[in-house]
């Protein structure tokens, strides 16, 4: 199967990251929530920030920055979801 090199995902990837991501929905994979990343709770210290699951606790994810890099990590959680063009309603 021929395949694109990664420089393909530079369109997609740049539409997908120019949203306020607090309000991009996600799974948890750990109770099964779905909920707004604005609904998580936030846990920030000198060696990162780590983000939990609002209703179990499980981390979703670890952010790390240095003076010149950042490092996102998701763990806990399934697909973002994204919705074009109009306000995320949370489900449930
Ligand atoms: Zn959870």
């Amino acid at each position: 199967m021929q395949h694109l090199d990664g420089n393909a995902l530079a369109g997609p990837l740049a539409e997908f990251f120019a949203f306020d991501v607090t309000m991009a929905v996600a799974k948890c994979e750990g109770c099964g929530s779905i909920a707004e990343l604005a609904r998580a709770m936030v846990y920030p210290s000198g060696a990162g920030t780590v983000v939990r699951c609002g209703s179990c606790g499980r981390v979703l994810m670890t952010l790390v920055e240095s003076e010149d890099r950042a490092w996102i990590r998701f763990t806990g959680m399934g697909a973002i979801e994204v919705r074009r063009g109009a306000p995320v309603v949370p489900e449930g």
